[in-house]
């Protein structure tokens, strides 16, 4: 029986539900938290599987190969993990596979459709006319007419992209390589971006953040967008600059913004994001890891790995994501 290291910050209820779940799809690993590991056994471990872990509790396992995250977003990962490797020689360097599961990519289609629809069809208004006792029918382009730009053309992007083309959306993306989606216009490339923006009434964030997405979304870049543009954040709160989402909400050159993801979450209460009636503020839901399907997932990473050696889809350090 191999042994696997289970790091996370998880409170102990939903540490010991993933500790349950892992160990019935894995009958043959041993799956511990790093406390039951003596020196000798840690120096047998290859695997660790993490959510939000304590980066220095890495270093008592010495032999670590491939580090598993429960979670799709690994900004807070990739940095411990580079500085991991800066103590360790090239043949030794660890390697990160994050969360890819087709089961989060379809919920995260379906939130993207979901609050596209929300904008599309002027629900924020109505919501606001009914709290007035407004009858007024405001104009609503078709699906046909209305064109909605996704940054990022990754797992997620990618299904969501399918799910706007099932809704006729007018559909771009845009990625860092190129991609060829039937009936999608994909621009690449810093040079092409503020033209990607340009082309939106509905522009989506599903952008990893990186060193190079950090800030992207702002004042200037956002200034392309079409005069009463509505974005939706979906990816993380530090790829929009939110001083300048306000002002651009001031100036109608946005008309809302639909945000799942802040800097600092949860929202602190007294940041003016809550307030404003510009802009829907979500708790962080648009795709949640679920527990289920995402430790079939990394079941069948690990059982693979163990069968023919070889390891899953890893993370490019270097370039973050
Ligand atoms: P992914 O598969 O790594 O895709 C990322 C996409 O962004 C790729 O198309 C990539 O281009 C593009 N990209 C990255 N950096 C770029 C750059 N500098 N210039 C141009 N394009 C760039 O990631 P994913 O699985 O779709 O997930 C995206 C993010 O969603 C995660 O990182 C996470 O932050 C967030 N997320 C949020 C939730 C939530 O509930 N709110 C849930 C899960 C994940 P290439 O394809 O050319 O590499």
């Amino acid at each position: 029986m191999s042994a696997i290291v289970f790091i996370s910050s998880l409170d102990s209820a939903e540490q010991q539900q993933w500790l349950g779940m892992l160990t019935k799809l894995l009958p043959d690993e041993s799956i511990l938290l790093p406390e039951a590991f003596s020196a000798e056994l840690a120096a047998e471990v290859d695997i660790a599987i993490v959510a939000n872990p304590d980066p220095s509790i890495l270093s008592n396992f010495p032999n670590l190969l491939w580090v598993q995250s429960l979670w799709a977003g690994v900004e807070a990962l990739v940095p411990s993990i580079r500085q991991h490797n800066r103590q360790l020689e090239q043949s030794k360097q660890l390697q990160l596979v994050r969360l890819l599961d087709p089961q989060m990519a379809a919920t995260m289609a379906e939130a993207v459709l979901a609050w596209t629809l929300y904008l599309h069809r002027n629900m924020p208004q109505y919501a606001i006319q009914q709290r007035q006792q407004l009858w007024q029918q405001l104009p609503c382009a078709r699906a046909e007419e209305t064109r909605v730009t996704v940054l990022g053309a990754g797992e997620l992007g990618i299904a969501a992209i399918n799910a706007l083309l099932q809704q006729n959306y007018k559909v771009s993306c845009w990625s860092r390589s190129q991609k060829n989606i039937a009936g999608v216009h994909n621009y690449v490339s810093v040079e092409q971006l503020p033209e990607a923006i340009a082309q939106a009434d509905i522009l989506i964030n599903l952008l990893p953040l990186t060193a190079e997405t950090k800030g992207l979304l702002n004042q200037q870049l956002l200034s392309n967008l079409p005069r009463g543009a509505k974005l939706i954040n979906f990816s993380r709160g530090a790829v929009l600059d939110h001083p300048a989402l306000l002002e651009l909400l001031d100036s109608g050159q946005l008309s809302h913004a639909v945000l799942d993801v802040f800097e600092m979450e949860p929202l602190p209460v007294d940041n003016p994001l809550w307030q404003h009636s510009q802009i829907t503020v979500l708790p962080h839901i648009s795709a949640p890891t679920n527990m289920q399907s995402a430790a079939r997932v990394v079941a069948d990473n690990i059982n693979s790995y163990r069968a023919v050696d070889v390891l899953p889809t890893t993370v490019n350090l270097a370039q973050g994501y």
